[in-house]
């Protein structure tokens, strides 16, 4: 995938401070908080947080090299600057505008207005604030659960991306797809509708809205596509590969925070591969009824 020396996004809201612990560290400070809370009945968020100061202390706490943790942020920018052109070019063309989501870079845990989360929860969206949260570490995790090595192919320092890089855009281009459908109001209607059936007939609903997130992501590529030509050989293959392999079943992980964990009920691997082509090959939301 090519992305250097495109614009980035303003939208990008970096909370990865200063102490800059890794995902490693945020667990250790969980641990600690853990202990602090019961042992000494501290509040339980000061003890988060001394806990994640003593823990970002701890050797081996940082992930990334400086260097990986710029071209990730940059990276991010890019990609969601892609996504803010491509859609309010199909926001406009239905008369409507498109509001812009923010990104949120962080490590450890953060503070949404849908709840704290960490990131073993992965990348969400929070309608709340309209925002995309997202620890890079996840990048990393991704790349090496898909059998990517983040050096392939960066070795020639021209414009050629990494491999990998496009199934990342994926991960990104499927939490706006969130923002979508935020905006259009099916998220609300499927929240509410919710409400009124059984758990079972809830999650189903709940894995239509997860297949249009993947459609409209697809979608996404087409268009962007027409507009910067951005992907390479083996680069759809790769988002495949992507929509396959992180779904449920990898990422059943994750804790059980405040917030929703965005993989529950995502899908099986068949249905994401398949709605993420559709929107592809389409480049038309309107095929992306997935409650239809
Ligand atoms: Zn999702």
């Amino acid at each position: 995938m090519k992305w250097r020396g495109r614009k980035t996004s303003s939208r990008i809201e970096d909370r990865r401070g200063s102490s800059g612990r890794g995902v490693k560290g945020g667990f250790v400070g969980i641990v600690i908080a853990g202990i602090l809370w019961l042992v000494f009945d501290v509040n339980p968020m000061t003890a988060l947080e001394t806990g994640n100061r003593i823990s970002s202390s701890l050797p081996g706490s940082n992930t990334a090299s400086p260097a990986e943790a710029d071209r990730n942020s940059t990276f991010a920018g890019v990609v969601l600057a892609d996504t803010e052109a491509v859609w309010s070019q199909v926001f406009a063309q239905s008369g409507s505008t498109y509001r812009e989501p923010s990104m949120v870079l962080y490590r450890g845990q953060v503070r949404s207005a849908c709840g704290s989360a960490s990131s073993a929860m992965g990348p969400f969206y929070c309608p709340g604030d309209e925002k995309i949260y997202l620890d890079l570490g996840f990048f990393a995790e991704m790349s090496s659960s898909l059998g990517i090595s983040e050096d392939q192919g960066s070795a020639s320092g021209d414009n050629r991306g990494q491999a990998g890089d496009f199934a990342q855009a994926y991960v990104i281009a499927h939490e706006v797809g969130h923002h979508i459908q935020h905006l259009t109001g099916v998220s609300s209607q499927v929240q509410q509708a919710r409400g009124r059936l059984s758990e079972a007939e809830g999650n189903q609903l709940s894995v239509k809205l997860e297949l249009q997130a993947d459609c409209f992501a697809g979608v996404w590529a087409n268009l962007n596509q027409e507009r910067v030509n951005f992907l390479e050989q083996g680069d759809v293959d790769e988002a495949i590969s992507a929509a396959s392999q992180i779904g449920d079943d990898t990422l059943q992980k994750r804790s059980q925070g405040t917030v929703v964990p965005d993989s529950f009920t995502h899908g099986s691997s068949r249905q994401r591969v398949e709605w993420f082509t559709r929107g592809f090959d389409t480049g038309d939301t309107g095929a992306c009824d997935t409650f239809a």
